[in-house]
């Protein structure tokens, strides 16, 4: 049995000492046992903050404010208590390649001693909060520069694990609601799904310790999790894993937007979790036509006249608050959905919203269907196919690849929407993916895990132009996806083939040959190349390639070209229906 305590002596410097012994076990059982034990000992005002911070956050995840401390504002409180120049953290941050060991550092060799008693939990949540509504760098810095005072390097160290979000202690989300379920003698289901309603680990410790879990409840405008998908490598995995008949949707190119409606009222929340209405203000105004309330999940297409607009013109909207009417104009939007999470009975606004998160697919597309969306201007409702064996789905793969997509969905109609969860309710099976062999000439080492290690690359191709004489020209950089200890062999090469050093940065020879896999080329001025790649990955290194043999510009601009024509997917959309 757990120890109730009464009394919560320690605050802070208590938390910090669970986060370390969890970090200090690899043991999954043990992790979650020594959180259990903490979170059962924890005073009322204490727990739902203790339980956040152990998530690594600030903020519960569907909270949407940010404590917006960057870089710089960090360096100056620290450099401020320790006294010291505001460019001291640098030097550390180059040592140890960790932001909080960082400032733990400076603050150690200055000698920091804590001023007043050691801040509580509530302490830093209160002053984490004001760092939040603090306006411009300055004013956040002071606030963080009064609660470092009041820290010894250690527990400065783990505030500032908090507030830049990297606890980095092996707790996983399912560990974190094992403990609460184990801290407080409830069922461990009951636990995961009060999370998944609530998003906020905070507030379900505390329905567990009063036993209310069963009040938990969704509510709108806060967004929940995005199911994702597991990359399936062909047809027979996908089988293997779903079993037939499969579901099968186009994998459209847009921006995955979970749609909020309530009482008139709609918003759109980004897969991670921002609230991206502004940015399309047609989907807000043609929401107006709508008859019900709830939560859809669905992606925003660039679309015109039937046909979607290739991503990098959907690309040209993104990042600004409000778009102007020209560009409204020369990309218009529609929102596509897929899938239903929680609906209120149709007709009846105001109605308790219903959630349909563990209903089965078929049955939430069901419901979906009824929403009329298919006869909504600016809406669109996925289009579905069912596929009953390998031969099924490969022809409807071709075609989906023949229209120029870039994959397809599919779906086990009997799945649960499993928020936050990449499971094997939906699989993406994706074209080949387009590949450049890169010679890598330039090294730096990595952050975090990889710090001490060179493992960040940034490659070239071969400019293949009359007048450049085949000299190499960057096109990106990527972490390595390599494993420790091919990073720890590369590492000592880079280090005998360097060329010259421009601080974390080593020029080295250009001779290892990297496969790099993409999702998307597009034109850019940040490499020699003018070309950067959309998630660039490192595949392998080819040993069996010289720098001669890596891929030429006129390759680089020909993938582009092709590229840069959208896929014709298949929208059930008013013009069409
Ligand atoms: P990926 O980004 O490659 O991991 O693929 C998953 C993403 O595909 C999702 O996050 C969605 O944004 C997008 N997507 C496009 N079409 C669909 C669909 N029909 N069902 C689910 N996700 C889709």
């Amino acid at each position: 049995m757990l120890q109730r305590a009464t009394t919560t002596i320690g605050g802070m410097r208590r938390w910090a000492e669970t986060a370390e012994s969890i970090a200090a076990t690899r043991r999954t059982s043990e992790k979650v046992a020594i959180l259990a034990a903490y979170l059962a000992t924890c005073s009322a005002e204490e727990l739902p903050l203790a339980a956040v911070f152990m998530a690594g956050r600030p903020f519960p995840e569907r909270d949407s404010r940010s404590t917006g401390l960057g870089w710089s504002a960090i360096a100056a409180a620290a450099a401020a208590v320790a006294g010291a120049d505001s460019r001291s953290l640098g030097a550390h941050y180059e040592a140890s390649s960790d932001l909080s060991q960082a400032v733990a550092d400076l603050l150690a060799e200055a000698d920091h001693r804590a001023v007043g008693p050691p801040p509580t939990v509530p302490e830093v949540g209160r002053a984490l909060a004001a760092m939040s509504a603090a306006r411009g760098p300055a004013a956040k810095a002071a606030v963080l520069e009064e609660l470092l005072r009041r820290c010894d390097p250690f527990v400065a160290r783990h505030v500032v694990k908090i507030l830049s979000t990297e606890l980095r202690i092996g707790l996983r989300e399912g560990h974190l609601e094992a403990a609460v379920a184990r801290g407080f003698g409830r069922d461990p289901a009951q636990v995961q799904w009060a999370l998944m309603l609530t998003g906020d680990i905070g507030r379900v410790a505390e329905l567990a310790r009063d036993d209310r879990l069963g009040t938990a409840e969704l509510v709108l405008f806060r967004p929940l999790k995005s199911m994702l998908a597991y990359p399936a490598a062909d047809e027979a995995e996908v089988l293997t894993r779903l079993g037939a008949p499969v579901w099968v949707e186009d994998k459209y190119d847009g921006i995955r937007a979970q749609l909020h409606r309530l009482d008139g009222e709609l918003r759109l929340f980004s897969r991670d979790l921002k609230d991206v209405s502004a940015q399309f203000p047609e989907v807000l105004a043609a929401g107006a036509a709508l008859s019900w309330e709830g939560i859809l999940d669905g992606e925003v297409l660039a679309w015109r006249d039937g046909m979607a607009l290739p991503f990098l013109q959907l690309q040209a909207r993104l990042g600004r608050k409000a778009p102007s009417a020209e560009i409204q104009a020369q990309v218009p939007v529609i929102y596509v959905a897929f899938d239903a999470l929680a609906l209120g009975e149709l007709g009846k606004p105001g109605a308790t919203v219903e959630p349909l998160l563990r209903l089965a697919l078929h049955e939430r597309r069901q419901r979906l269907e009824g929403l009329g969306l298919a006869t909504t201007p600016g809406f669109g409702l996925a289009t579905l196919a069912s596929a009953a064996d390998a031969s099924e789905l490969k022809a409807v793969f071709q075609a989906s690849q023949q229209r120029g997509n870039e994959g397809l969905m599919v779906k086990d109609p009997d799945s649960i929407y499993s928020p936050g969860r990449r499971g094997y309710g939906w699989l993406k099976l994706k074209r080949p993916l387009s590949t450049l062999d890169c010679v890598v000439v330039g090294v730096e080492v990595g952050h975090g895990r990889r710090h001490g290690v060179l493992s960040d690359y940034t490659f070239a191709v071969r400019d293949d132009r009359p007048a450049s004489e085949g000299r190499l020209v960057t096109i990106g950089k990527a972490y390595s996806g390599l494993t420790d200890a091919e990073i720890a062999e590369m590492t000592r090469w880079f280090e005998a083939h360097t060329i010259s050093r421009h601080g974390r940065y080593r020029l080295v020879e250009p001779s290892v040959v990297v496969e790099i896999a993409f999702d998307v080329i597009h034109r850019s001025t940040r490499h020699a190349s003018g070309y950067a790649m959309r998630f660039p990955r490192i595949v392998r290194i080819r040993t069996d390639k010289g720098s001669q043999d890596a891929d030429l510009l006129s390759t680089v601009a020909a993938l582009h070209d092709q590229l840069q024509e959208g896929g014709r997917y298949r929208v059930l959309t008013a013009g069409e229906a």
